[in-house]
């Protein structure tokens, strides 16, 4: 691997791009292909910034299991990343882990939906992300870019803006986790776009609940169809309306 702590935006972007490719080009199955893209593109954000913090003395986030102030933030995420998720919890959750959670996706939406920012800010004690568990993230190694992005030099000023209520608190962190997540993002963002899949930013609570509501959400969207952003369409409440199992 190349040394890339020192890259521009330009040449990072490219490795990214590189990796990319690389990992298009280990299997004819389009499917696989992309969950090896955004796999292999995160884990060489993930590398790069190992290298960055090997390389300079730079403060250690106090982010830690168990502080769990960022996961009650709304989370946005693109459509492979809904997918990787979706596909996730259909292999890995239990019967029962699977019910909790579209327990906590409906009643997350009954909060959330349709409610201005500081209407849901009201409530954000209610509506934590729907994947963390005992204050833990219980799709850690799939979660989105974004969680991936964010850090904390203080857990004190995460716990006094969280109480307060104040989203425009400034917490101190480090820069370079925002920077090389979102290139590797806006990466496979790209190549999304270019395999001609639905792309855009949605967010998680209902693109959640939007996969769930279908029979098989990524056989839909890695073979073109429009999932996220077609107006009507099923939720899980509908499916579950009608008896359906919703692809589990
Ligand atoms: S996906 Fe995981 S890390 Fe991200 S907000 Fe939800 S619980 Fe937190």
């Amino acid at each position: 691997m190349q040394d890339q702590t020192q890259a521009g935006p330009d040449a990072l972007s490219t490795y990214f791009f590189q990796i990319a490719d690389a990992a298009q080009t280990q299997t004819s199955d389009p499917s696989y292909a992309l969950f090896s893209i955004i796999r292999q593109v995160m884990a060489a954000a993930t590398q790069v910034l190992d290298s960055v913090a090997g390389t300079c003395q730079s403060p250690v986030p106090e982010c830690a299991s168990g502080c769990s102030f960022c996961c009650h933030s709304r989370i946005h995420v693109m459509p492979l990343e809904a997918i990787v998720i979706c596909s996730y919890v259909h292999k890995y959750f239990s019967p029962g882990e699977m019910q909790s959670l579209k327990t906590r996706i409906r009643s997350n939406l009954t909060y959330t939906r349709g409610r201005s920012l500081v209407q849901r800010v009201a409530v954000k004690d209610k509506t934590p992300c729907v994947f963390l568990d005992h204050h833990a993230c219980s799709i850690y190694g799939q979660r989105p870019f974004i969680c991936r992005t964010w850090n904390s030099l203080s857990r004190q000023d995460c716990e006094t803006a969280f109480i307060s209520g104040n989203q425009n608190a400034e917490i101190p962190c480090l820069s370079a986790p925002n920077y090389v997540y979102t290139l590797a993002r806006d990466v496979v963002q790209s190549v999304c776009e270019t395999m001609h899949l639905e792309t855009g930013r949605f967010e998680l609570v209902s693109a959640m609940d939007r996969c769930l509501g279908m029979k098989d959400a990524p056989s839909a969207w890695t073979g073109g169809c429009t999932v996220f952003g077609r107006s009507g369409g099923e939720s899980l409440e509908d499916t579950e309306k009608k008896g359906e199992k919703g692809g589990m």
